[in-house]
């Protein structure tokens, strides 16, 4: 039997900050994974280079039952302390839109960042450690691995989403909250790509590669960034960011010309007796594929001149207010997050502790907080460890 002060399971972003910040308290703290090598979402995160944080995070950009939960973390632990980190190890990054800030080289360097400073602060990890179970002693909670039976006073489970299977992700986190009583929100993917009905395929799957800056929409929530259609569906920034907030069967509404007021456009156009063809004025703005498998051909070949009135409202219709009514999301396998998790009611909001079971704590994905695409899936695991890591 191996006493420990501290167990966190999870060796990734916000598994590790907490045995950071443990460690550097004197705790002796072991992190236990099952997979082979530790942090792997980190490695493959932000296309290789870790969207690490954002330079503006606030609740705003956070869904969870209680969005205010997310508060005390993020005012305690902010993008300056996580970027003073980065900067203290070398690290060279670089802001790209909306404050998202990216490593110049690799992800790895934000790995090698977390694995240095636990060795700095005494950590130990083990790694391939299945968990086979987990019960609540006097004093704290026993362990049964396939490496041997841990004790500890605090355990901190930083198990993750389900996102990308593959990867080593699980519902762990989630079962062992409803073992000890707590209550668990559906986990859905998020920042996920949308699939075509099969009605929509044929036409809209050969406009794949196209990319445009559009508005989705879908019931309150509304996006402004590209949109990429793919032969399996619409993906991109402006999709993802929707997907988090999508409920099946719900329309997607876009606007493929946020800038332009099409209806008055071509109602000038019309007055003026314009001779340009309807197609030549539209390809200024938007693709002439996209163009074709929205608007009808005859209508595209017609002069700007012959247009009826009640033409032009159903074409600016059709540009402005596009709907898409997606068969589903690609799920878990593609997912960036998952959306849902620990019922955030059953844990404080300063120490990350379980009302009801002292001990217990409750970190990063596996807790049902859930950031926009740009960096804030990373600073809620670094916000939620080092807040934990307090107490632990
Ligand atoms: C492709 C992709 C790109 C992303 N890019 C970004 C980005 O650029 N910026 C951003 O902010 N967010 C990004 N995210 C989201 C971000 O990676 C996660 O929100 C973040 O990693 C969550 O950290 P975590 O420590 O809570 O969980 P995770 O990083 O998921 O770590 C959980 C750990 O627990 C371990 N584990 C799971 N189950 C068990 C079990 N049963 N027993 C033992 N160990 C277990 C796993 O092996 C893993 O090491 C991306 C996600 C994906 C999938």
């Amino acid at each position: 039997m191996i006493e420990q002060d501290v167990i966190i399971i999870g060796a990734s972003a916000s598994g590790l900050m907490c045995a950071i910040e443990s460690g550097k308290r004197g705790r002796h703290v072991l992190v236990l994974d099952h997979a082979r090598k530790p942090c792997g979402k980190i490695l493959i995160s932000g296309g290789g280079r870790c969207n690490f944080t954002n330079l503006d995070v606030s609740a705003e950009n956070y869904l969870s039952h209680n969005p205010h939960f997310c508060k005390s973390a993020l005012s305690r632990y902010t993008p300056w302390d996580i970027i003073a980190l980065v900067e203290a190890h070398g690290i060279s990054y670089h802001e790209r839109s909306h404050g998202q800030l990216f490593c110049d080289d690799s992800a790895r360097s934000i790995r090698d960042m977390l694995l240095a400073e636990c060795q700095q602060a005494g950590v130990r990890l083990q790694m391939t450690t299945n968990i086979e179970h987990i019960e609540a002693i006097a004093h704290g909670f026993r362990i049964e691995t396939n490496q041997g039976v841990y004790h500890c006073r605090s355990l901190a489970i930083a198990s993750g989403g389900l996102s990308i299977p593959k990867l080593g992700a699980t519902d762990f986190g989630y079962r062992l909250a409803q073992q000890f009583g707590l209550s668990v929100r559906p986990a859905v993917a998020g920042l996920v790509p949308f699939t075509w009905r099969h009605a929509d395929k044929t036409r809209l799957a050969p406009l794949a590669g196209i990319a445009v800056d559009a508005v989705a929409r879908t019931g309150q929530t509304s996006f402004r960034e590209n949109v990429l259609f793919t032969h399996r569906g619409l993906s991109g920034p402006v999709i993802l960011q929707l997907s988090s907030y999508w409920q099946p069967g719900e329309m997607v509404h876009i606007d493929l010309l946020p800038d332009v007021n099409l209806a008055m456009l071509l109602a000038e156009r019309r007055q003026q007796a314009s001779q340009q063809q309807l197609k030549t004025l539209l390809a200024q703005y938007l693709p002439k594929r996209l163009l074709a498998a929205i608007i009808a051909k005859a209508c595209l070949e017609q002069t700007l001149a012959s247009l009826s009135l009640k033409q032009c409202q159903e074409i600016s219709e059709a540009l402005h207010h596009w709907q898409v009514l997606p068969k589903s999301t690609e799920g878990f396998r593609k997912a960036e997050v998952t959306v849902g998790g620990v019922d955030t009611d059953a844990l404080s909001s300063k120490t990350f502790e379980c009302h009801d079971i002292k001990g217990l704590y409750f970190i990063g994905e596996v807790v049902d907080v859930t950031g926009w695409l740009g960096g804030y899936n990373f600073h809620w695991a670094w916000a939620s460890g080092w807040c934990a890591g307090q107490y632990t």
